[in-house]
């Protein structure tokens, strides 16, 4: 794939430049997008592999979720990347099903490929996806479930099914019941769902059945001093931009230092005004004290004598989290705060979280929870035994939680397991009938690409995917829509029935971006580039590392 001689664009480009066009491109963009599909199909479902995935540093992750795994990859082929975008978008706008959009691109992409081969043009097999495309929402729409908000056994089975094959196996039952409860204290009024109300705290060194729900906000730092309360009632809140410290000599670039009663009366000054700082929080009438910034030992020191519990070098996201759910307002400067800018958690109390012993960093050993507070936040502590166990499953749990939230805002699921694509396919073979010419072949093949998925349920749970998709278009021929195969014993069953539910929005999300990557990549004919292509795609078609 060097610089085609005669090419004229040759003397416009620089020498490193290379220009790929035509058949080659398309077909170099295709086998590294396919790679991607590949990269990750093992691990979807249930019964899915895990990759482990080691960084330029030695960092090691495992883990079964797609969008992980394609980000860790580093892949530097363009096209393969627009494949790792599809991933990130479905990630982004539902936060589950990136395994099942990639390897869907990657099939109609194989599809496509075929058509190639007998010269159907490029063109024509975009307009029959994008047919095919139209009668998506169509099919969608039929076999919807409405779904209600108040049905707690299908909200668990919508976050069971979210979680599955993500190393939650065996507390799953106990975690779904975390995660439909945050949920559930997150619905507005309005209906929608303010996800961004509950996080998860992860601490290694326990078991995952010692994980729970907090209902108000955490904070993981531990007080720095001793003799500061640790539990209270009706606290108010302090959330203080800043910090209480003497700044180091050599970062106060205002003052020349020149000999040692200079630097005497510099720090005097400097310990009177840490005085006025810890006197104005005294005037505000605080109990708790929050800072973005270090303590200074004199500083704890009056805190604690004052009773006020102090937590320092507390991270924006949680002083953002605490401030709106007590409604404190973060204030900056320390002489203007009244008590109007306190915040109220009717409780505060700590707990103790073991770290494992061969952790030698400051990881904190206690949390602050401040609950009975005036909003729905809520914290999913997560424990488990180490780092890599814990880590995973906060990816189980943090899909499951997008996913509640779409399928409580949408109000509609779907049937998982593969029943979805199977109705599909054979819908759009019957729609093939009436579309004319060429496209036609495009939406047939549209139609067969949709197999991929219950055919790699199936292959990952070690079933023969022949003898299931077989049977499972024989069901749905025969009007059982919610036909699926149980990735765990290899029959086919009733996937509504079964609980194995998902919301519309992770497949309708997954057919859009599939469709539209898939056309992006078959439009391009011509590939300029301003360094040498062939080495990356011969990587990646190799899928990098996998
Ligand atoms: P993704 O990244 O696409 O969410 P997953 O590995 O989470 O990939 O697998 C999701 C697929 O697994 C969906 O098609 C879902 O319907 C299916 N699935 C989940 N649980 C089961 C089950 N118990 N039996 C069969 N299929 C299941
Ligand atoms: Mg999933």
């Amino acid at each position: 794939m060097a610089q085609q001689a005669g090419d004229p664009t040759l003397s416009v480009l620089s020498e490193e430049s290379q220009r790929i066009d035509g058949k080659d491109a398309r077909s170099m963009n295709l086998t590294a997008a396919r790679a991607m599909g590949e990269a990750v199909r093992t691990t979807l479902g249930p019964r899915g592999m895990d990759k482990m995935l080691v960084d330029s540093t030695g960092d090691t992750v495992v883990t079964n979720d797609g969008v992980t795994i394609l980000d860790e990859m580093e892949v530097e082929h363009p096209a393969a990347n627009m494949v790792v975008e599809v991933a990130q978008s479905q990630e982004q706008e539902v936060g589950d099903g990136t395994t099942s959009a990639v390897i869907l691109t990657s099939a109609l992409l194989d599809a496509a490929e075929d058509l190639l081969e007998n010269d159907v043009h490029p063109t024509t097999i975009t307009a029959g996806f994008e047919q095919a495309g139209d009668h998506v929402a169509s099919v969608l729409d039929d076999l919807a479930i409405d779904l209600d908000a108040e049905d707690t056994e299908t909200l668990e089975a919508i976050a069971s099914t979210a979680m599955t094959g993500k190393g939650a196996e065996s507390e799953k039952d106990h975690l779904t019941t975390l995660v439909v409860d945050a949920i559930r204290a997150a619905v507005q009024a309005d209906g929608t769902v303010d996800r961004d109300a509950v996080t998860i705290k992860t601490f290694a060194g326990s078991n995952l059945a010692d994980s729970r729900l907090i209902e108000g906000v955490t904070v993981s730092k531990n007080p720095p001093h001793d003799a500061m309360p640790t539990d209270l009632a009706e606290a108010d809140v302090l959330v203080y931009e800043g910090e209480i410290e003497v700044p180091e000599l050599e970062t106060a670039t205002e003052t020349r230092v020149s000999d040692f009663e200079e630097v005497t009366e510099y720090l005097d000054q400097e310990q009177a005004a840490i005085q006025e700082d810890v006197e104005a929080i005294l005037e505000t009438g605080a109990d708790v004290l929050i800072t973005e910034g270090g303590i200074d030992d004199p500083a704890q020191k009056l805190l604690a004598e004052a009773d006020i519990l102090a937590l320092r070098r507390v991270d924006d996201e949680d002083r953002r989290r605490l401030a709106e759910a007590t409604g404190a307002s973060r204030i900056s400067d320390l002489e203007a705060a009244t008590p109007e800018d306190l915040g109220r958690a009717g409780e505060v109390g700590q707990e103790r979280v073991r770290m494992p012993l061969w952790r030698g960093d400051a990881r904190p050993e206690r949390i602050t929870s401040f609950t009975d507070v005036d909003s729905v936040a809520g914290t999913i502590v997560l424990r488990g035994g180490t780092e890599h166990v814990v880590d995973e499953v906060e990816r189980a749990l943090e899909d499951s939680l997008d996913v509640l939230a779409a399928a409580i805002e949408d109000g509609e699921i779907l049937p998982g397991a593969g029943a979805v694509e199977i109705e599909l396919a054979l819908a759009l073979e019957d729609a093939a009938d009436g579309v004319s010419g060429r496209e036609q072949l495009a939406v047939e093949a549209f139609a067969d690409a949709l197999d991929i998925s219950p055919r790699t349920l199936a292959e990952n749970a070690g079933h023969s995917p022949i003898d299931a998709l077989v049977d499972l278009r024989a069901r749905h021929t025969d009007g059982e829509v919610s036909a699926g195969i149980d990735a765990e014993s290899g029959e086919l069953i009733d996937a509504a029935a079964e609980g194995i539910v998902e919301p519309r929005r992770v497949k309708a999300t997954a057919f859009d971006a599939a469709i539209e990557a898939a056309r992006t990549i078959l439009r391009i004919d011509d590939v300029v580039s301003a360094g040498d292509l062939s080495t990356s795609g011969d990587d990646d078609g190799g899928a990098p590392g996998m």
